[in-house]
This record gives C-alpha cells, sequence and structure tokens, in this order.
C-alpha cells in the first residue's frame, strides 16, 4: 500500500514512511514549511506549499 507523504508530495510505500521521514530532502521540505507556518519565511516556500494543499 503507498501512501502520499504531504509534505514531499510524493507517494511513498507504506514500508519506506519510516526511511522515508528520515531522509535530507523530507527534513528539508519539513524545515521550510515550520518556517512558513511560523509566519516567517513567507516566500517561495508558502506558493510551493499553497501547490500541494
Ligand atoms: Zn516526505
Amino acid at each position: 500500500m503507498s501512501v502520499r507523504c504531504n509534505i514531499c508530495s510524493i507517494e511513498i510505500d507504506e514500508t519506506e514512511v519510516e526511511t522515508h521521514i528520515v531522509t535530507q530532502k523530507h527534513l528539508e521540505n519539513k524545515s521550510k514549511i515550520s518556517i512558513n507556518s511560523n509566519g516567517v519565511g513567507k516566500s517561495v516556500a508558502s506558493m510551493w506549499l499553497k501547490s500541494f494543499t
């Protein structure tokens, strides 16, 4: 069964979730979202996030 990572906007296998969430790319995306939710980095990241939701 595949699941969607709404942080990276990709499909990953259910069994890969635990390894995916510690990947550099995922953490990078996650930190961008954290910045965005704090209202600090309202720039490309927020536009990028909107396109995913
Ligand atoms: Zn991810």
